[in-house]
């Protein structure tokens, strides 16, 4: 039995992040120790679906810190080792490996894995999911030997997979159960941006389609809810992710879309926290519950909890955030477009620089920007948490500073 101070359970965004902020803080060689079931330190995964899919970023240069760092500051990073018991009240998790840990405190960060579609063909060879280096890397040997590809699912990771896959001239077909890509959280004019460069681009769009099977390998074939057939060399498939809670089903934690914690990221059991993915963590700001998959929340969540852990225990209050690349567009996206009453557009909406905020009354919710200068990006999550009150007429004057909307 290894017994420790301060314990992350999953080596992912979250410990990488929480690591280097307790070390920052002042931890001392030996208090932390890193299990994870990956066989690679702790990385970044936005990479996962757009430079390192397209083979310019190695495994080291994504790492979130180098891997003599962790030896020098005396942090234990258990690697390849999954664990398949907990029991929390002992204040243990066992491995499936035989070796068992002792913790005073705890932080789960075992993430989200991708699902998997739900129908008869869903395993095989030339179809694949996102979630580990390991799994970009097998993409991205198919795609070297593919003519053709069919993405399915129309959420950040597929548009982003089909931004890469096109630009290395694969024939790439998108299948969207939705009218428009991103329904959930673009505008109708958002969405229509989208699509129109996605198809100037090359890449096809099959809205209104599921996938009801697949068969066969070389080529892959696809059949489609409305009887439609493709036949491709790969497929790959972005239809969302499930937390890692299997793990916890027994241990007493609250689990309900992920581990229920509170403002101080903590869960029902004394000593326990979660963070990341797999954490559903009180908004204030929005006054609900959420959980949240994006770098922005593992990264902040993780460097929250180090913070608490070093002493400094304050409740987490954060914007949503969240950023996606695709092709050569970078754009941002903050707060939570549900309940808005109002969309204002600055800018031109037909070029690849423009700004969307949501209004509910006259408070912002929301806001998306491409290319936009930094005044509207840092107005944006400032408004949000402030609850602002905004004039939309000022802020649809794009000839106006931005700071005029404020009232
Ligand atoms: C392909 C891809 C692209 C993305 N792009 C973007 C983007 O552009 N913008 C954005 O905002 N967000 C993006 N994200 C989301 C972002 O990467 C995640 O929100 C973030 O990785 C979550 O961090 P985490 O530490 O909670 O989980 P993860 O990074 O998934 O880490 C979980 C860790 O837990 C380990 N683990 C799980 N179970 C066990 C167990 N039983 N025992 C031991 N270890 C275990 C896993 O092996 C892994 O190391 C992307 C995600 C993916 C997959």
């Amino acid at each position: 039995m290894t017994a420790i101070k301060h314990m992350i359970l999953g080596g992912g965004m979250v410990a990488g992040y929480a690591a280097k902020e307790l070390a920052a803080r002042g931890l001392k060689p030996g208090e932390l120790a890193i299990v994870s079931a990956d066989d690679s330190l702790p990385y970044e995964r936005p990479p996962l679906s757009k430079s390192f899919l397209a083979g310019k970023d190695t495994e080291d240069t994504i790492l979130i810190n180098k891997p003599d760092w962790y030896s020098a500051q005396g942090i234990n990073v258990k690697l390849r080792t999954t664990i398949d018991r907990v029991d929390l009240p002992a204040k243990r998790v066992h491995a499936a490996s035989g070796d068992a840990f002792e913790f005073q405190n705890l932080l789960i960060a075992t993430g989200a894995r991708a699902r998997k579609l739900d129908c008869p063909g869903n395993d095989l060879p030339n179809l694949f999911y996102l979630r580990s280096m390991d799994d970009s890397r097998k993409i991205r040997a198919r795609a070297a030997a593919s003519k053709s590809a069919v993405v399915i699912g129309g959420g950040f990771i597929g548009m982003e997979v089909a931004s890469v896959l096109s630009q290395q001239n694969i024939d790439t077909s998108m299948v969207i159960p939705e009218d428009r890509v991103w329904s959930r959280i673009f505008t109708p004019a958002l969405s229509e941006f989208f699509e129109n460069y996605y198809r100037s681009r090359g890449a096809k769009l099959l809205k209104k389609e599921t996938v009801a099977s697949l068969k066969g390998s070389e080529p892959l074939e696809i059949t489609l809810s409305s009887g439609r057939k493709l036949s491709c060399d790969m497929a790959v498939a972005g239809v969302g992710a499930i937390p890692e809670t299997d793990l916890f089903a027994k241990s007493g934690l609250v689990i309900d879309n992920g581990i229920l914690v509170n403002e101080y990221l903590e869960t029902s059991q004394p000593g326990v926290s979660a963070a990341g993915d797999v954490a559903n963590c009180p908004d204030s700001i929005f006054g609900k519950r959420r959980r949240v998959e994006h770098w922005d929340n593992a990264v902040s969540q993780g460097q929250h909890w180090a913070a608490i852990a070093a002493g400094d225990r304050r409740p987490f209050v954060h914007v949503p955030y969240f950023f996606s690349d695709v092709f050569d567009l970078s754009y941002e996206l903050w707060g939570d477009p549900g309940g808005a009453t109002q969309t204002i557009t600055r800018g031109d909406a037909k070029s690849s620089s423009f700004s969307v905020w949501w209004l509910r009354q006259n408070r912002l919710v929301a806001a998306f920007a491409m290319n936009r200068p930094d005044e509207e990006r840092q107005a944006a999550p400032q408004w949000i948490e402030s609850k602002q009150s905004v004039s939309a007429d000022r802020l649809a004057d794009d000839k106006l500073p931005i700071t005029t909307a404020a009232n």
